[in-house]
């Protein structure tokens, strides 16, 4: 099994780390490399888009041309797991402040997404999530500036609200979430997107 972390900005090597965590925990054989070109992402088994600045990422993503091999990627049924800018750039629609940043994005997950969506007050915060998928022990989940899905369209699954807010959506092989799984020890997340990814090396 091979894991990438898109790494051209943000919180790269928290991923690799928990990717690797979570793979020792369920006993899978494999490695978690840092992405910076295209090329890297042929024999890759699931990709994540970490958090960081979504407009530096979508347009790094651009430049590279890894934006297009990546959507190439989630075509063929490879899971993607984006966490917080990473949600923002997996996203369909955007925001005003998408539009204004022209920031490139994925346009893979059938949502729309409002950047910053907790506001000043509360920039960042952790909180007891619950996400029914991951069993009924809550999520500690970390919020940085975290965006939120504002609507959902077709068939996504909303994993997880806070606040009235949808935080963490699943279509198909693709997943994801507002908050930084990857700062906090707990697994459970990064063990479900390996199993997505086994399931879909065996399909
Ligand atoms: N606020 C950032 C953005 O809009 C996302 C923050 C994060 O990834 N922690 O891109």
């Amino acid at each position: 099994m091979k894991i990438g972390v898109i790494g051209l900005q943000g919180a790269v090597s928290e991923h690799l780390e928990a990717i690797k965590r979570a793979m020792r925990k369920l006993g899978i054989e494999g490695e978690a490399i840092w992405v910076g070109r295209p090329e890297q992402l042929d024999d890759l088994d699931g990709i994540i888009i970490p958090g960081g600045e979504s407009t530096t990422i979508g347009k790094l993503m651009f430049t590279t041309g890894l934006l297009e091999r990546v959507k190439q990627k989630a075509a063929d049924g490879t899971p993607i797991l984006g966490t917080c800018a990473g949600l923002i750039t997996i996203a369909k629609r955007g925001d005003a402040q998408v539009v204004r940043t022209k920031q490139p994005l994925l346009g893979l997950m059938n949502i729309s997404v409002v950047r910053n969506a907790f506001g000043r007050q509360r920039e960042s915060f952790e909180t007891d999530l619950n996400i029914p998928i991951l069993g009924k022990e809550p999520l500690r989940a970390v919020f940085i500036r975290a965006p939120a899905v504002e609507e959902v369209m077709g068939d996504v699954q909303v994993l997880a609200k806070f606040q009235g807010k949808i935080v963490a959506v699943k279509q198909g092989n693709l997943i994801a979430v507002a908050f930084h799984p990857e700062l906090t020890p707990d697994t459970r997340l990064h063990e479900y997107f390996l199993r997505m990814c086994q399931l879909a090396r065996t399909s």
